[in-house]
């Protein structure tokens, strides 16, 4: 397992977004993480991506405790993610929004940098060449250059991805990745899925799409009320009926 989750607890005052929740993500896996609104899908994904600490519990990532880590040294750990509103710089450039994806790998220091010193170009320049390549294979080449924030809405997606994909993870967690995207962006999506799971990093996805859900992911994990309440493949939690009701409730 890539990723495994033990008696995870997150409050917020007297909410408990997360609520002693076990779970794990195979290696390798597309796993979606599903539940009706408010079930604690995102919260997990912030505590095992460092954006917030737990309450209580664990998150081992192959095999290592990063629990309440802080989020960069969980990203160059090789987990990277993207948010359910882009969290990109709108007025900077597509490429350079991918180089900022890339920093956490770059060896060089702040000082090496502002004084321009060789070794901090050389790295710019092998840093700038793997971003473009990026581009290319995610169909974005021509965009390089244009401003983030002027671009519609499901390229912007796609640019966090690259971004994301730019830190070299084992693991990508993406958080609602079709939402607000139209059917034929979507289906892009799903392809793009496929193409990242084919280069063997595990996808961990929490999507409201259950058409997108069922058709890509290998395993399914039910949250409902901060407990996990299913997993297993999609046809056995399609069947299940404590999800059937848990969504019929919502
Ligand atoms: P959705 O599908 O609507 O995005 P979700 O399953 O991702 O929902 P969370 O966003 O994790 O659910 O929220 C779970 C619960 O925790 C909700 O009741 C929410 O209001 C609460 N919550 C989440 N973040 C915070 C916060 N920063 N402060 C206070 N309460 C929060």
């Amino acid at each position: 397992m890539i990723l495994q989750i033990e008696q995870l607890t997150r409050h917020y005052g007297g909410v408990r977004a997360v609520d002693g929740v076990s779970c794990s993500v195979e290696e390798g896996s597309v796993t979606a993480l599903i539940g009706p609104n408010g079930a604690g899908k995102t919260t997990l994904l912030n505590v095992a991506s460092g954006v917030t600490p737990p309450s209580s519990g664990r998150v081992l990532f192959g095999g290592t405790d990063i629990t309440g880590e802080r989020a960069d040294d969980i990203c160059r750990a090789g987990i990277a993610r993207t948010f359910q509103t882009p969290q990109l710089f709108p007025t900077m450039s597509v490429l350079e929004n991918v180089l900022v994806g890339a920093t956490p790998r770059g060896h060089i220091n702040l000082i090496e940098s502002a004084l321009h010193l060789p070794r901090a170009a050389r790295e710019e320049v092998q840093l700038r060449a793997e971003a473009i390549e990026l581009l290319h294979g995610l169909g974005l080449p021509q965009l390089a250059d244009a401003a983030v924030g002027t671009l519609p809405f499901g390229l912007q997606r796609r640019v966090e991805v690259a971004r994301a994909l730019a830190s070299h993870p084992k693991l990508v967690m993406m958080d609602e990745p079709a939402s607000g995207l139209s059917r034929a962006e979507t289906e892009e999506l799903r392809a793009l899925v496929a193409t990242i799971a084919g280069r063997g990093i595990t996808v961990l996805l929490v999507e409201h799409n259950m058409r997108l859900v069922m058709s890509i992911a290998s395993r399914v994990l039910v949250l409902d009320k901060g407990k996990l309440l299913a997993a297993g493949s999609p046809a056995e939690v399609q069947a299940n009926r404590e999800v059937q009701r848990a969504y019929l409730g919502s």
